[in-house]
């Protein structure tokens, strides 16, 4: 390992209990199950990136009062402070560490959390932006106060490599959402992995050919399903946005991939 290697840690943004039968089409009515939220740190040499920022903190304690009637049916079930930001400390960094906050699209669950990095810059896809600031949108999984945090968004349509190393590789995954996307990463000596986000909420829907309940437009979200396979055949690990199982397995906080 070098002394610029890159380093990345899988972090907790919550957890949230929802219907089964949204990723598991053959699960129960009634059957709840709590769904892990992913935000992932990448210690990059050149600056340190989050990809994702997880739950507002604020609605492990009252839901309601951020996500109105939505927190009824998509609710909290972490304690107080499972949230990214108490992740980051645990690994001696502030807030004002990250230098950069990539959002893999901008439902609640994955934005929350924006407001807190107020020295890091923002990256979105173009299409996401635009469904977020669409009033039809607010409060269907999109809340303005959790990405609107009066800072600049700088907005991607196509493929970014972030430091032009081949390092962090963002790319567009639409499917969940118009603006979804994910991002490929090379680790020296863990190789790559494929942060995917809620194009692949759960790893049974991939193998399966599943499209989840909670997605946009079904037809994108087996295109980039298929993309996901494509990146997997190729060597990758890829990591689900929300798979309870996956999220048992995986080295956490303060252990990193290298
Ligand atoms: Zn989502």
């Amino acid at each position: 390992m070098t002394a610029t290697a890159m380093k990345m840690h899988v972090l907790s943004g919550g957890k949230l209990k929802l219907r089964a039968a949204t990723y598991y089409p053959e699960a129960a009515r009634d059957d709840i199950v709590t769904f892990p939220c992913s935000c992932i740190l990448l210690r990059h040499p050149q600056g340190n990136v989050l990809f994702d920022s997880g739950c507002h903190p604020a609605v492990a304690t009252d839901a309601e009062a951020r996500w109105g009637g939505l927190a009824k049916s998509v609710v909290p079930a972490m304690a107080a402070d499972d949230n990214v930001l108490t992740e980051i400390g645990r690994l001696g960094l502030k807030p004002d560490d990250i230098d950069l906050v990539v959002n893999s699209h901008l439902h609640m669950d994955h934005c929350g959390c924006n407001e807190f990095f107020a020295k890091a810059s923002f990256v979105v896809h173009a299409r996401e932006i635009e469904v977020a600031d669409d009033l039809a949108s607010e409060g269907k999984g999109y809340f303005r106060a959790d990405w609107d945090v009066g800072r600049p968004i700088e907005t991607i349509a196509a493929e970014r490599d972030v430091f032009g190393d081949e390092r962090i590789v963002l790319l567009p995954l639409p499917g969940h959402t118009p603006g979804s996307i994910g991002a490929l990463v090379a680790l020296e000596r863990s190789g790559h992995f494929l942060l995917a986000a809620d194009a692949l909420s759960v790893r049974a829907n991939l193998e399966r050919d599943i499209v989840p309940k909670n997605s946009w437009n079904a037809d994108l979200f087996r295109q980039s399903l298929a993309e996901i396979r494509r990146i997997e055949s190729l060597g990758a690990t890829v990591l689900c946005g929300h798979d309870p199982e996956q999220w048992k397995s995986l080295k956490k906080g303060a252990e990193a991939y290298d």
